[in-house]
């Protein structure tokens, strides 16, 4: 397939926010595609190689960008950077500076979807010293062949600055229509797509076999299924009202979740995000194997850092060094875990998805053996709002966040969020009812003691129908010093020249970052505002929310990407709920 057609497609697609007009356009790439590429093409429109699990990274830097246009197109490295302060992308300055070459030479060779992608491919394998002269070389031979057009898309794969904000929604509204006719058929590509979080592999299944070998989706030992995430309930009555009188609750541990695939002695651990974590937890990877009594299995836990001493839980932060590169055997000796298993989504060859909770657990409980580093999640069944109080009172005694409540008789809704599972927080019960997580998308200087940090921080919700992250407040409260270093040390690789298209914000800030951080916030109130851009126009017309006294909690949530950040759909919920709880009260 000629690359053309696709950097042709892209150009449109950058044109329009509007979902339907992306989802037309996604349809008629989608029908030019011979099968055998779409798995790449997919994967392209996302700017990626391959799913997000497999951890492929292209890494290129701009600089060395640049000095591969130099190369290829003879002009000097400084003109280049001229041209990209000015366009402040650097696709664009490159299809600017090859359309002033393109005059004076023809091109050589038509280049291919599957030519780009193969050496996008082993440019994204290439480590080691002498790698730098190979990525330049790989890039400025492609750059040669390129028409302008072709070339600025390449440069934006490479450097991670595709962002044509299709939804992964969109992609499978449009693979549905291109392949069965049927927008609806979007249900059945979402399960496929939330059992193997593999979107090029569903497109590639649809493609080539139909929508009938789609609904026989098998989940695949080591690709990764998309989480089951619950709603919040504010109150042990709004839980019962919700649930009934006969539900699981579970003690709702503060650390991070992880997906356990093991076989035989290999064991592979994915993040909340999927993202490949195994490195991070050489403890559970040794001592799994030896506590799964089966050939195979998919389960869920929680591993919480522990005081050795006394087995008390400790907060989620502990966590956070084992992310620090390099130091990984003393991170784990200094702040041991445990694993505590709570749920189990395939076993023997065989999906649990969808059994129900009380048969799940009872398979966890036959398939884990307990000791000292493998535990289950405490478990009771509750009857009564008595039942949930005492033990949500022994839950934070023990040093976790709360309960999470699970509807006996329901199935694993892998990917999504939904009422089957209910959390409920001490902190839930006073002011606004939650903590939110934000996206970090700019920065201000510190003044005095912060000198040298930023000092205040602009952050956003995730827009789910636009793709983009809406401002929602500046938070320069709740940092510690150290806070402010770790955060200096994250933030400033990721300052850009040039605010990301897909932030949304009125308000100015002195840097603007690559919206990837996500932080943990509280506040004590939502208002509308006149300035942010967080639900514009869906309580107030013209008008967003912001949130009042924002404060940030001491957690920088890194296992979270920015896609998994408090919605404005959330905040949206938490605003009328803040009503209502003041209309009751009578304050309105
Ligand atoms: P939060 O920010 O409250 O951790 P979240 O958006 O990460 O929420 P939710 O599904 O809303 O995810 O809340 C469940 C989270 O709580 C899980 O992702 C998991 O990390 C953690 N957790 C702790 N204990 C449990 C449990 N018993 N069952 C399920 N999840 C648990």
């Amino acid at each position: 397939m000629e690359f053309s057609v696709l950097a042709d497609s892209f150009n449109k697609m950058e044109s329009t926010r509007k979902r339907l007009e992306l989802t037309q356009l996604l349809v008629e790439l989608f029908e030019k595609t011979p099968n055998e590429v779409i798995s790449k093409i997919v994967y392209l429109i996302q700017g990626k190689l391959r799913p997000d699990f497999e951890g492929i990274e292209l890494g290129v830097a701009e600089k060395l960008a640049i000095k591969a246009i130099s190369k290829s197109s003879g002009i000097s490295i400084k003109k280049i950077e001229e041209e990209y302060r000015k366009e402040g992308d650097l696709g664009y300055a490159a299809s600017k500076i090859l359309e002033q070459k393109t005059q004076t030479t023809f091109l050589v060779e038509d280049i291919t979807v599957e030519r780009v992608y193969e050496t996008l491919f082993k440019i994204s394998k290439l480590g080691g010293s002498r790698s730098q002269d190979m990525k330049i070389k790989y890039i400025s031979s492609l750059l040669n062949d390129a028409n302008p057009l072709e070339a600025r898309y390449i440069l934006k794969i490479l450097l991670g600055s595709l962002r044509l904000g299709i939804a992964e929604n969109t992609v499978m509204d449009a693979l549905a229509i291109a392949f069965s006719g049927n927008k609806d058929n979007r249900k059945i590509l979402e399960y496929a797509y939330n059992v193997s979080s593999d979107l090029g592999k569903v497109a590639e299944i649809i493609a080539t076999k139909g929508l009938e070998r789609i609904k026989k989706f098998e989940v695949v030992l080591f690709n990764p299924i998309r989480p089951m995430l619950a709603d919040r309930v504010k109150s042990e009555e709004e839980a019962i009202g919700k649930m009934g009188t006969n539900f699981a609750a579970e003690y709702k541990l503060d650390g991070e979740r992880v997906q356990i695939h093991v076989e035989g002695g290999k064991v592979v651990l994915f993040s909340r995000s999927l993202e490949n974590i195994s490195n991070y937890y050489p403890d559970i990877i040794e001592k799994i194997p030896k506590a799964i009594q089966a050939d195979n299995a998919i389960l869920e836990a929680e591993a919480v850092a522990i005081n050795e001493n006394t087995g008390d839980f400790l907060p989620f932060q502990e966590l956070m060094h084992r992310r620090r590169k390099y130091k990984i055997e003393k991170a784990v000796t200094k702040y041991p875990i445990t694993v505590n298993f709570f749920d189990i989504l395939y076993c023997n060859g065989k999906i649990c998805l969808e059994l129900n909770y009380k048969d799940r657990r009872e398979k966890l409980e036959k398939i884990v053996r307990e000791d000292d580093f493998v535990k289950y999640i405490p478990m009771t069944i509750v009857k009564n709002e008595n039942e949930i109080k005492d033990f949500l009172e022994n839950s934070i005694n023990a040093g976790s966040e709360g309960l999470m409540l699970k509807m006996l008789d329901k199935p694993y809704q892998a990917g999504s969020r939904g009422s089957n599972w209910l959390k409920l927080k001490r902190e839930y019960q006073n002011e606004l009812g939650d903590s939110l997580d934000l996206v970090v998308i700019g920065g201000f200087f510190g003044k005095g003691r912060r000198t040298g940090s930023y000092g205040t921080l602009l952050l956003a919700t995730y827009d789910e129908d636009e793709d983009t992250f809406t401002s929602i407040c500046k938070v320069g409260t709740g940092f510690s010093d150290e806070d402010l270093d770790q955060l200096y040390q994250i933030l400033n690789p990721k300052v850009t020249i040039k605010k990301n298209p897909r932030i949304n914000s009125e308000m100015e800030a002195d840097v603007w970052f690559e919206p990837e951080l996500v932080i943990e916030v509280v506040a004590s109130e939502i208002t509308i505002s006149p300035i942010h851009q967080a639900a514009k126009d869906k309580i107030r017309k013209d008008a967003g929310l912001a949130l009042r006294f924002p404060k940030f909690t001491g957690k920088i949530r890194l296992e979270k990407a920015a896609e998994d950040a408090s919605t404005n759909e959330e905040v949206i919920t938490l605003y009328k709920g803040q009503k209502k709880v003041a209309h009751d009260r009578n304050l309105i």
